[in-house]
């Protein structure tokens, strides 16, 4: 192969890649990065983004000069998602999406299976959807599966039967039961209980079609060609070993924020990862960055919910009155449209932003409030940033970990309710509040992550920080197992 920018030049027409995720921020970031990485390996890439996304991307990011730097092999389309425009898609509402795209999107995907030229080698489909599969296997495509959600909750799903079986499931209900431990997710006994099941679990009713979806889905992945996830084994490994006793093609190369900074850099060691690389569908408001620049280091915790949590107006005052009670610095950002407008209300009418009053009454230069988007992992890699009261989704828990920061866990729902007890229990990288959003909790756990514990837990996700920087790297494990994922994909390559 020639070389030129450091970047093997191909010699051969490449292979193509679909790369389909599901229509939300979280599975879009880590699959155009998945996206990115493959570009880097010259291979072909149509990134298949919802229309409503495809617009957003293309309003909020630069999107298209990240990835002009990679001629005639990255592409991107628009499909239709079957939801109107003017449906939120965030909170529970975000699932109407299953039903829509099942009903409205997998017949148009077929047609695009069918049509795209040049043909497909290989769809890498969001592992969440289940109709990828069927219909790429029927018109004779391989498919790989992504699963953006940790290996822990991938699995946690999996046995998600054995537990029905077993008696587990349903949660009869009542806070003793919600502590009952789990004994069937091998490799999470002891320590997993009802209230860390994914939150779809906490409904009496096993056969309700989001649950049911979710696991057919993830059973579905141990009959894909492969499965990628992105994680890494010193942070998941038990889990990963579970797994791949069902999936054997496995690829963990995770974290893949991490992994593409890495290679990027290696690629331009003087050119610094900024907001070109985002994948916001928001507009940043970078305004954040120079309040930070003013705060002494490691003083501030940095609160974010996430891209559909939808929050009641109760649990905002009791955060609010927790974190000005515990004396802390803090920085909070809350989505346009993330609060229910008031409770009982049809989401629907989610527009109402941070309540100004709670922040008129509290004036000061140690806290800042941000009504809007900001540029998550250069706050996380800011100095100034000493913790950070997530919701726990799976990609703000892996930026969180490289970015060496400890958390303060409040989930709101689906895979977050398990990610947050293993951040706690196992990799002891912070302190779960899941169920009790009080203000003297938060005070209690705000206090003893900022002040109390600081140095232990800092010390610990330092070292972990350390871990998931190595993986990536061209020995780490997930360095490894990119370049096997890449060399397969080549020889899926139709003659
Ligand atoms: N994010 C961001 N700015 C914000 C809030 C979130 O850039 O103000 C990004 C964050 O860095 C992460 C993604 O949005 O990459 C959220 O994904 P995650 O899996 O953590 O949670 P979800 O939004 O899917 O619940």
């Amino acid at each position: 192969m020639a070389e030129s920018d450091g970047r093997p030049l191909p010699t051969t027409t490449p292979p193509h890649v679909l790369i389909f995720p599901f229509p939300a921020q979280g599975h879009i970031t880590s699959m155009l990065n998945l996206a990115e990485l493959l570009c880097l390996s010259n291979l072909r890439v149509t990134f298949l983004n919802s229309d409503y996304n495809h617009r957003r991307l293309l309003q909020f990011t630069s999107v298209k000069s990240r990835f002009a730097v990679y001629p005639e092999l990255f592409y991107m389309l628009g499909i239709a998602d079957g939801l109107p425009t003017d449906h939120p898609r965030c909170g529970e509402q975000i699932l109407d999406l299953f039903e829509s795209m099942r009903s409205v999107t997998k017949p148009l995907f077929k047609d695009l299976l069918l049509s795209i030229r040049p043909p497909l080698d290989c769809v890498i489909s969001d592992g969440g959807l289940d109709f990828p599969l069927d219909v790429a296997g029927e018109v004779g495509i391989p498919v790989v599966h992504f699963r953006t959600i940790g290996a822990s909750c991938f699995w946690t799903y999996f046995c998600i039967p054995d537990l029905i079986e077993a008696g587990e499931l349903p949660v009869r209900g009542g806070e003793e039961e919600m502590d009952r431990l789990i004994t069937k997710v091998p490799g999470a006994e002891g320590f997993l209980r009802c209230r860390d099941l994914p939150s779809l679990c906490r409904g009496r009713d096993l056969s309700h079609p989001y649950l049911q979806g979710m696991v057919s889905a993830t059973r579905l992945s141990s009959k894909a060609y492969a499965l990628i996830l992105n994680t890494f084994p010193d942070l998941e490994g038990p889990i990963l070993t579970q797994i791949n006793s069902h999936c054997h093609k496995m690829y963990p190369i995770g974290p893949i924020h991490e992994h593409l900074r890495t290679k990027l850099k290696n690629l331009k060691p003087t050119q610094e990862s900024s907001s070109s690389s985002s994948s916001s569908l928001w507009e940043e408001d970078r305004t954040c960055l120079g309040w930070l620049n003013g705060q002494p280091p490691k003083s501030v915790l940095y609160v974010n919910f996430g891209s559909i949590t939808v929050m009641k107006p109760d649990d905002i005052i009791e955060i609010w009155h927790g974190l000005i009670n515990s004396k802390q610095r803090f920085l909070w950002v809350m989505r346009q449209g993330s609060v229910v407008a008031e409770l009982g209300s049809n989401s629907n009418s989610n527009t109402s932003t941070f309540p100004e009053e709670l922040v008129k009454g509290y004036p000061g230069e140690e806290h800042m409030v941000v009504s809007g988007w900001v540029p998550q992992k250069e706050v996380l890699d800011h100095g100034a940033v000493g913790g950070f009261l997530t919701h726990s989704g799976w990609n703000s828990t892996l930026e969180t970990i490289v970015a060496g920061v400890p958390m303060i866990c409040l989930p709101y729902f689906a895979d977050q309710q398990v990610n947050s007890r293993f951040t706690s229990e196992v990799w002891k990288l912070g302190l779960d509040m899941k169920d009790a959003c009080e203000r003297k909790v938060v005070e209690k756990v705000v206090t003893e992550l900022m002040v109390e514990r600081r140095e232990e837990l800092g010390s610990r996700a330092a070292r972990m920080a350390e871990l998931a920087r190595r993986s990536v790297g061209l020995d780490g494990s997930s360095g490894r197992n990119l370049e096997a994922l890449i060399e397969d994909i080549r020889s899926m390559r139709r003659s």
